[in-house]
């Protein structure tokens, strides 16, 4: 993106301001935002919250800090939380889950990232002297380690009746829920309906310079405020990075179906490689997880050549490669880099 001719299909993350941002960003009135008293801040939380159907919200620095703070806002330490094995939180927030929430993760395996809600039940562990109390459910939507896959109102209810049944919240990881809500053709409201709460970054498709924001009850709005204070999170003038999120909320999310437009073309176009393994069911929003084993080439060494022609793209595990669609990728930019994939398997 800095670099013209740079195409980086690494992450939506790396996505700038727009010309927009930049404007609302110098024009935003502001105030201590610890104090309460920065007007762009509250008017992003106010929208946020509108948005979402919940009753507030409140700006944070990173989704990895929304999550931290939703897990102990929901929670007290040493309780049990049932999250899916392949989840952010339980791989990429390093571990603070536990070192810093002081909870225990128990994981729950599934196909596309919408665990089965029959085996949430089973992972609830019942009342007994011996185990952990249950007290929180977390899903992920869009799901990243499986590949930006959909879960859907009628999957969030179905486990939301578990959660009640059994006296647990229900917490959404929604990093990229407006990914989700522009994939299934349905308001954001109804994929945060049947949530506690949950938190969306600004900084990923959105193309905001910096982050997070949580919504939920006012009471748990509360709690996240304090704790993000303790968390180191608590800051001032704000209102510079909130007034490129009002732009956000306004502008960038119905642009959000050309990323996924683009991963599609993406995706179709790969499967047709020889030695390249996709499953396309699977590419339902701005993220391509594809297999590489048959090509001959290890994944690092593939990594490697395409940055040789200027192509970023980041690897799973087992030769496993991820490239992310955003702002700054065009239809032009995928046919270049498909032609160049197509060269490396010859
Ligand atoms: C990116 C991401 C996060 C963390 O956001 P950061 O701003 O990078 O800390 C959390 N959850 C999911 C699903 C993500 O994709």
């Amino acid at each position: 993106m800095a670099e013209k001719d740079i195409i980086d299909l690494r992450s939506d993350t790396v996505t700038l301001p727009t010309q927009e941002m930049m404007e609302a960003i110098k024009n935003a009135e502001l105030g201590d935002d610890v104090l309460e008293e920065d007007p762009t801040v509250n008017r992003l939380e106010n929208i946020a919250a509108k948005k979402m159907g919940k009753q507030a919200a409140l700006l944070v620095t990173s989704g990895t800090q929304a999550n931290l703070i939703s897990l102990m806002a929901n929670t007290n330490r040493g309780e049990q939380v049932i999250l899916e094995a392949q989840s952010h939180i339980y791989w990429y927030e390093v571990g603070g889950i536990s070192s810093i929430a002081g909870l225990f993760p128990k994981t729950v395996i599934s196909r596309t990232g919408a665990p089965n809600p029959k085996d949430i039940q089973v992972a609830i562990t019942p009342k007994d002297i011996h185990f952990p109390k249950p007290s929180l459910i977390c899903l992920e939507n869009t799901h990243n380690r499986h590949g930006g896959t959909v879960i859907s109102p009628r999957q969030i209810l179905a486990i939301s009746k578990i959660a009640k049944t059994n006296k647990l919240k229900l917490y959404m990881d929604g990093a990229r829920i407006f990914n989700a809500s522009i994939a299934l053709n349905v308001d954001v409201k109804k994929l945060a309906k049947h949530v506690d709460n949950l938190m969306f970054c600004l900084s990923k498709g959105l193309s905001c310079p910096v982050g997070s924001v949580i919504v939920g009850s006012i009471e748990f709005i509360t709690k996240a405020r304090k704790l993000r204070k303790v968390l180191g999170g608590g800051m001032r003038q704000a209102g510079i990075i909130a007034a490129p999120g009002i732009v956000a909320l306004e502008k960038m999310i119905k642009r959000l179906k050309e990323d996924h437009e683009n991963a599609a073309h993406l995706a179709k176009e790969l499967s047709k490689i020889k030695g390249v393994t996709i499953d396309l069911n699977r590419v339902q929003t701005n993220i391509v997880n594809f297999e590489i084993s048959n090509l001959g080439i290890s994944d690092k060494k593939f990594i490697k050549k395409l940055k040789e022609k200027n192509i970023l793209a980041l690897t799973l595990d087992n030769n496993k490669v991820r490239m992310v669609t955003h702002r700054g990728i065009k239809k032009e930019n995928i046919d270049k880099t498909i032609n160049i994939i197509g060269n490396i398997s010859n």
